[in-house]
């Protein structure tokens, strides 16, 4: 039987994509329609990204799955009118992304490489950083993209805490979870990498209180989401010094304002929602596989538990 696959995602990543879903399909052994526009009742996949427009799946009556092209799915998660399976991305070539990403700002947190690189002062501090097995870090989230990085960072030799909501067991990585777990992590870290999702109960999960559990000048890099830091919390805490820095990607609203204080904040880095992104080429690999379970009956990868809204 043909299978429909409707693409509805930013129009411009249509002429990537259709080469390589097109290819996938083909070596899946599936007979296909693949396109941007079809009767929503002839639809058996949406490629979904939430820039595509999709709103209201009541009209696609015999939709099997929605395969998002994002890992961050809170934008749909709780849309009432789907009811088929949601499936999130999870791509190698996302992932090495994010991993290169929270490894380098690590780095320049641990390294100091504002004071002795972008500062040039003519002012002599032969103050060298400590090794990495004496820098406390820790990574909130020890889901695809948590678990990399503190991989990563472990590797280097960093002294890694990772916190998530279910109990772990990493080589090389204190795990915690669980409130205890969570004030363990951040009582100990100087520096703190956030990769959770966006979720009710990981809404500003870095607050006035958690901040204050920090030790003092900790660094904050926030790769997640925007709502998972409490925006005036943070400013009050890097005025007052509890937080030295913070490196921020995503905020409650994108693009951030041209008024909003952490442009022009001394003690804070933004960047615009570029951590990482779903790798094309990987990620319609990820697609096809998920199309080809499908149709054979098997479970798809990387499901979403819409109760938890991750
Ligand atoms: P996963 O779903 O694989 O992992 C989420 C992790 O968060 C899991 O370890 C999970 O715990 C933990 N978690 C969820 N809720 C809680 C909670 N209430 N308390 C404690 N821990 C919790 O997601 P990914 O790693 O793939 O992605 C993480 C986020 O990164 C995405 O949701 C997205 O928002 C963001 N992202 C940002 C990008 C950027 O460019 N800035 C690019 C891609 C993603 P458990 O393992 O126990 O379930």
């Amino acid at each position: 039987m043909t299978v429909t696959v409707l693409f509805s995602a930013r129009p411009a990543l249509w002429p990537v994509y259709e080469p390589l879903l097109t290819k996938g399909l083909t070596k899946a052994g599936l007979e296909f329609r693949l396109g941007t526009e079809f009767d929503p009742d002839q639809v058996d996949y949406v490629v979904y990204a939430p820039n595509g427009g999709l709103l209201d799946f009541t009209p696609y009556t015999r939709l099997k799955a929605v395969l998002s092209l994002w890992a961050g799915v809170e934008s749909i998660a709780d849309n009432e009118t789907l009811t088929v399976p949601l499936a999130r991305m999870v791509d190698h070539g996302l992932t090495q992304g994010m991993t290169e990403w929270v490894v380098g700002h690590v780095l320049r947190y641990h390294l100091g490489m504002d004071r002795h690189i972008t500062v040039q002062d003519g002012i002599w501090t032969p103050d060298a950083p400590p090794l990495a097995p004496e820098r406390q870090v820790c990574v909130l989230g020890l889901g695809a993209l948590g678990e990399a990085c503190a991989r990563a960072l472990a590797s280097l030799g960093f002294d890694v805490t990772g916190w998530s909501r279910t109990a772990k067991d990493i080589p090389g990585i204190t795990c915690l979870h669980g409130e205890d777990g969570q004030r363990a992590a951040l009582s100990r870290s100087e520096i703190v990498v956030l990769l959770l999702p966006d979720t009710p109960a990981t809404e500003h999960i870095l607050n006035a209180e958690t901040l204050d559990l920090l030790p003092k000048g900790a660094c904050i890099i926030n790769p997640g989401r925007g709502p998972l830091i409490d925006d005036d919390a943070l400013l009050a805490a890097l005025n007052k010094g509890q937080i030295g820095h913070a490196t921020l990607d995503v905020f409650r609203v994108e693009p951030l304002p041209a008024d909003h204080p952490y442009w022009a904040h001394p003690n804070v880095t933004v960047t615009p929602h570029i951590a990482s992104e779903t790798r094309p080429t990987t990620a319609a690999q990820v697609i096809c596989e998920n199309v080809r379970r499908g149709e054979a009956d098997e479970p798809f990868l990387h499901l979403v538990d819409r109760s938890l809204g991750y």
